[in-house]
């Protein structure tokens, strides 16, 4: 796509939208930066840059003479900005789509409500392990427009159900859908609008590309018709699938990859992020004594079921990222031992009901802590024992008190941070610091 003299609008201005404006200018496009939040330092910034802007607001006035309109992931696509700018004839499309017409490579393309960075970073290390190239982008940390010169024959990159709303000729090689569960329903008002935006992964892919998709998802057993790519199935109940588990083994067609223990990352939630990780190896053309090497080898990421500290034979997890109920469900369902579970932050509009039934049956004291416990506890069991705390200090050290040894303190909130923390990273971090702080405590006195 040639850029030149092309005049190029960029709706937000975070990392993507700033990645994107400097690969726009590098190209000899013009940048028109529309940016709602109004600060001075970004003015100043701006300026420096010599882009084209109007913060504090979007008009179309501003807009109306670009080529194309570029919206960052944060920006919801139905806001009546963007619906305007569309009526009025403007094309609006989203990074990935614009940074994929400048790749040179394959594109394997990972989306889900859950899991979606830690199958990205298990297929990441399976393929650079097993020596092939290949570049880790998206929604887990650098914007794909950052590798538009980057020679590797695959792109493993992670995509939101955000990215994937404004999605032209957009084509994975391979896409893998993990499960389509509740989530971001206070962006989106209907679940089925939330399940199509991830159903775009496959749009344009033909019967040469390779979908891999849960079978035990029952929006995509549904929908798996509407799919042109070769499916590779994977699931954790049925033996008929592609990839299954029997036994305490991952089988790939009947060929054994790995049994559970040698899988360095806690719960169901993570066979299944296993299981998928290993069809898209075998699509590759990995062999199968390499593919289990490499997953024995990989460490997994910080704040998802992470087992972060044990006193006195109680182990604390830290599952920040659980910001949703289904990634909750999946922790609770994942361990045996009593539970002391912290819940709560702030709601995205799941129904807390969905938990009762495991709350009941694995947790022996629940913790409620954030915004979110007004609502939680409507929902509750009535035969369900809770307390409610201000501060996570309170929660780890009540966790503690209520602990005997071989029970674990699970923070897993299924629930958003911003009520009380800048991210779920940094609320993880704080869980993390007191249960040392907790440890260390204890083995002085
Ligand atoms: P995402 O990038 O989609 O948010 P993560 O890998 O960061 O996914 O995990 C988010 C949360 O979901 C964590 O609490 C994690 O333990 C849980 N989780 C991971 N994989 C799955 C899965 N396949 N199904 C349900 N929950 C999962």
């Amino acid at each position: 796509m040639e850029l030149r003299n092309k005049v190029i609008g960029i709706i937000g201005y975070s990392r993507t939208g700033r990645a994107t404006a400097e690969f726009v200018k590098s190209r000899g496009g013009k940048v028109k930066i529309s940016e709602l939040s109004g600060s001075e330092e970004l003015r100043k910034e701006l300026e420096a840059k010599e882009f084209d802007f109007e913060l504090g607001k979007n008009s179309f006035e501003f807009l109306k003479d670009c080529d194309f309109i570029i919206i960052s992931p944060g920006v919801p696509s139905e806001t009546p900005f963007v619906l305007e700018l569309e009526n009025k004839g403007k094309r609006v499309i989203s990074e990935i789509e614009f940074a994929s017409k400048f790749i040179k490579g394959k594109i394997i393309g990972i989306t889900g409500s859950n899991g979606k960075s830690t199958v990205t970073s298990m297929i990441y290390h399976i393929l650079k392990e097993a020596g092939e190239k290949v570049t880790i982008a998206g929604n887990i940390g650098v914007p794909l427009i950052n590798f538009v010169e980057e020679k590797s024959d695959y792109f493993v990159v992670e995509l939101s159900s955000f990215q994937l709303e404004k999605i032209v000729d957009f084509k994975p090689f391979i896409s893998v859908l993990l499960n389509i569960t509740p989530d971001h329903l206070d962006r989106y008002k209907r679940f089925e609008d939330y399940a199509e935006a991830k159903f775009n992964l496959f749009k344009n892919q033909k019967s040469s590309d390779f979908a891999v998709l849960n079978k035990d998802d029952d929006y995509i057993e549904k929908n798996k018709n509407r799919i042109s790519a070769s499916k590779i199935f994977f699931s954790i109940n049925d033996k008929k699938a592609d990839v299954y588990f029997d036994k305490e083994m991952v089988f790939f067609k009947d060929e054994p990859i790995i049994k559970s223990d040698e899988i360095p990352l806690l719960g169901i939630h993570n066979i299944e992020n296993t299981m998928a990780s290993v069809a898209v190896a075998k699509v590759i053309g990995l062999k199968n004594k390499i593919i289990k090497e490499t997953i024995k080898s990989f460490k997994g990421l910080e704040h998802r079921t992470e087992l972060c500290g044990e006193i006195d034979g109680v182990k604390f997890i830290n599952d920040s990222k659980a910001t949703n109920i289904d990634a909750t469900y999946k922790a609770l369902l994942s361990f045996d031992s009593p539970l002391i579970l912290i819940l709560g932050g702030k709601d995205k509009g799941g129904d807390f009901t969905k938990l009762n039934e495991l709350i009941k049956n694995k947790v022996k004291k629940l913790i409620l802590i954030g915004a979110a416990r007004e609502k939680i506890k409507k929902q509750l069991s009535k035969d369900i024992d809770y307390i409610e705390v201000e501060s996570m200090k309170e929660a780890v050290y009540k966790g503690f008190d209520f602990a005997e040894k071989g029970d674990i303190v699970l923070l897993s909130p299924a629930c958003a941070s911003f009520d009380m923390y800048e991210n779920f990273e940094k609320r993880g971090e704080d869980f993390k610091r007191i249960v040392k702080g907790l440890m260390e405590e204890r083995s002085n006195g």
